[in-house]
């Protein structure tokens, strides 16, 4: 999953519900004996085993999946057998997998009834939990016979390579100086990144914690602090903005009240139990409780008990491609990415 910008943010975490904690409570966390405990990488909030498991298993994961993914699948196939494959490595789907085709940058996953068939430039994102600790990560395949997007798919992934290169060296780096070094590597093979999409920090059972990475230089001096994050450069051939297209048929929790209906009663519980308020699809309501599913999420939709993430389109309409990783900066400042 990407997080689409609305406006400035200064780097500094904001307090985000009731799971992600605030900022000087997690500083605090870190002093005396509580910082040997992050090291016996055992905490409620900050696990780096359990960042390190998921991580693992994403990276298994996107191997499996780039062996599978042929030209002509159906993505209601690619998807189920992905999201099977993270349950079989001993992992928990952190969100839906993203099947995005060309100028859909991110946020399409299938619905049952979705006869779309991989082809163009396909990126697959995808998330893994381990107790609440997540992996995102995400690589971008060309499908097309002469191959069309292979230096669109490089400018992406060198990119990603160049910010995480960055910031190993220098984990105090600043996040303009991240976004710099993603926006000159892709402008410097001829095209744009996409401006309004960037990375993230995650937290327990939180995906978009707070605190966003550029893609392009955007002068914010702020250093990273303790946490788990993620960089994920999107490159286009076009204007390299999205907008918002039709729903993903991504859902998640905003609010827990009572619906009405028993279908969506039922789903509501089966979601909070299973994912809290983690991402989570159609799909999967409609294999599980069928085809009053589309109605009840219809319903837990319009009265306000979750909200769908819209597809992200590229306002040209013009191919994304995408690169992701996840990684730690560890209390002592080290940075360790857990989806390599
Ligand atoms: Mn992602
Ligand atoms: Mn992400």
């Amino acid at each position: 999953m990407t997080e689409k910008s609305y406006g400035g943010n200064n780097g500094v975490r904001e307090h985000h519900g009731k799971i992600a904690k605030d900022k000087s409570k997690r500083i605090s966390v870190l002093k005396g004996a509580r910082k040997e405990k992050i090291s016996d990488n055992e905490d409620e909030e900050f696990s780096l085993r359990d960042y390190k498991k998921a991580g693992e298993i994403a990276a298994k994961t996107v191997e499996y999946a780039k062996d599978l993914i042929k030209p002509g699948m159906l993505l209601l196939e690619i998807a189920r057998k992905v999201e099977n494959e993270i349950i079989k490595f001993g992992g928990n789907v952190a969100f839906p997998v993203n099947l995005s085709i060309d100028d859909i940058a991110a946020h399409y996953h299938p619905t049952v009834e979705d006869e779309t068939k991989a082809s163009g430039l396909l990126k697959v994102d995808l998330g893994v939990h381990v107790n609440g600790f997540i992996a995102d990560t995400s690589f971008s395949i060309d499908l097309t016979e002469d191959k069309k997007y292979k230096k669109l798919i490089e400018s992406s992934q060198e990119a990603l390579d160049s910010a995480l290169k960055i910031l190993e060296k220098n984990p105090e780096c600043t996040l303009n100086e991240i976004g710099k070094t993603i926006q000159e590597t892709i402008e410097k093979k001829g095209f744009s990144p996409i401006v309004n999409l960037s990375g993230h920090s995650l937290d327990a059972y939180t995906i978009h914690a707070g605190i966003t990475i550029p893609n392009y230089s955007n002068h914010n001096n702020n250093s990273l602090e303790f946490g788990a994050y993620a960089i994920e450069p999107f490159a286009t051939t076009g204007e390299g903005k999205v907008v918002d297209g039709p729903s993903s048929n991504i859902f998640a929790i905003e609010n827990f009240k009572n619906p009405r209906g028993p279908t969506a009663r039922k789903i509501l519980e089966y979601v909070s139990e299973k994912y809290k308020t983690l991402p989570f699809s159609l799909r999967e309501m409609q294999e599980k409780f069928g085809p009053m599913a589309r109605l009840a999420m219809r319903e837990l939709e319009q009265s306000g008990i979750v909200h769908n993430f819209p597809q992200l389109v590229e306002i040209s309409h013009k191919p994304v491609s995408q690169a992701e990783h996840s990684f730690v900066k560890t209390p002592d400042g080290n940075i360790i990415v857990t989806t390599r």
